[in-house]
């Protein structure tokens, strides 16, 4: 773990800010030689309790992927998000993981309406650790999440407004649409959007909402059901081999919603990315020894590329201009996803840019 005093830099250049708006969960992780039928009480073979949720995991990744050596971090990263009040996880488990990954954690909110979200998961060993999911949204649907106005006052309290606003889908569709219409809105000094549509909501994102985004960063599954949206078809499910090649899909994200990056993950094979301006290509992803876990990886990949693009930005370039370091950034952003897969669990998976070198 590192020392979480930052030194600062120099005072003519601008902090990079990154906020990220998302979801907080207590995963509780139930390992088990099989599940129970109806009625049936099982001795199970361990639990593990960690921290988790989408937008917790990606600020994780943007607050380790800014620290280049144990005491420097270059970039402000702060989270929004809501959890429920005097929860003993949040302040043994959550609060540390962030704090201690150099978040900073004083918007979030202590719901007295909701309890903190949580995953129950069901992993059964005799299926080759085949995983059943239960989640309760809790607070990550409740009081300041399900408030754009609100977001965006918690927003005005901090001292500049960020370069960059992570987004994810576990937090209320509409708050997502809200948050999307105003950030990618035409406003030349608003944050740019890394969104990620993890999971993809069941009814879509409308076009108006999409319209603009700076960076759109999706898995192979996510990638069809967002180009479902994008022409007005429902979202529905996706089975292997529904799948359209990513060089197909990824321009009609430029033409029909202006979307300036577009990155398709693609699990060991890479990232295939594309941009605006028609750059495109695949960067190949790190061949690793053993794949352990793949929890977080896509979450690493996320928060490790929104730092780069926020580091850029807070230079005063646009995004269009950040075409020359796409690559760079993609590829060091496979490289902590890598790292991620190697290691167990979640956010404790992913690494401190510092570790990488
Ligand atoms: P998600 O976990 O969101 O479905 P992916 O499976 O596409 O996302 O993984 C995200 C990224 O993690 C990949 O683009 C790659 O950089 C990295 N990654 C995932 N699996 C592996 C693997 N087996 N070996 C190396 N890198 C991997």
């Amino acid at each position: 773990m590192s020392n979480t005093t930052p030194t600062t830099t120099p005072p003519s250049a601008k902090k990079p800010q990154i906020t990220i708006i998302g979801s907080l969960n207590i995963d509780f992780v139930t390992a088990t030689p099989r599940c129970p039928g109806p009625g049936e009480t099982l001795t199970a073979t361990s639990l593990t309790v960690s921290a988790g949720g989408k937008g917790g995991n990606q600020a994780v990744a943007c607050g380790r992927s800014s620290f280049t050596s144990q005491t420097t971090q270059d970039v402000s990263v702060n989270m929004i998000g809501a959890v429920g009040a005097e929860d003993p996880y949040y302040t043994t488990l959550l609060q540390p993981a962030l704090e201690k990954s150099g978040v900073d954690t004083k918007s979030i909110e202590q719901s007295t309406v909701a309890q903190t979200g949580s995953a129950s998961i069901i992993v059964e060993e005799a299926i080759g650790g085949e995983n059943r999911i239960l989640v309760v949204p809790g607070a990550n649907h409740a009081g300041l999440l399900s408030d754009v106005g609100n977001i965006l006052a918690a927003l005005e309290r901090y001292p500049s407004t960020p370069d960059i606003v992570v987004l994810q889908g576990e937090i209320p569709r509409s708050t997502t649409l809200g948050l999307l219409e105003y950030f990618n809105g035409s406003v030349e000094d608003r944050a740019k959007v890394v969104f990620n549509p993890a999971p993809v909501f069941p009814e879509g994102i409308p076009l108006s909402a999409l319209r603009g985004t700076a960076v759109l960063i999706m898995n192979e599954t996510e990638v069809v059901q967002m180009a479902r949206s994008i022409e007005g078809l429902p979202v529905g499910d996706v089975v292997e081999g529904d799948g359209l090649r990513p060089e197909e899909l990824a321009p009609r994200f430029h033409e029909r919603a202006d979307v300036e990056i577009v990155l398709i993950t693609l699990g060991a094979k890479g990232v295939y990315f594309s941009t605006k301006s028609g750059r495109s290509g695949l960067v190949a992803g790190v061949k690793v020894a053993k794949v352990v876990d793949t929890t977080a990886a896509g979450d690493t990949f996320v928060g490790y590329f929104a730092t780069a693009v926020a580091r850029f930005l807070a230079t005063g370039q646009s995004i269009g201009a950040f075409d020359d370091g796409i690559e760079g950034a993609v590829s060091k952003a496979n490289s902590a996803a890598a790292m991620c897969v190697q290691r167990r669990g979640a956010m404790q998976s992913i690494p401190f840019a510092y570790d990488m070198e």
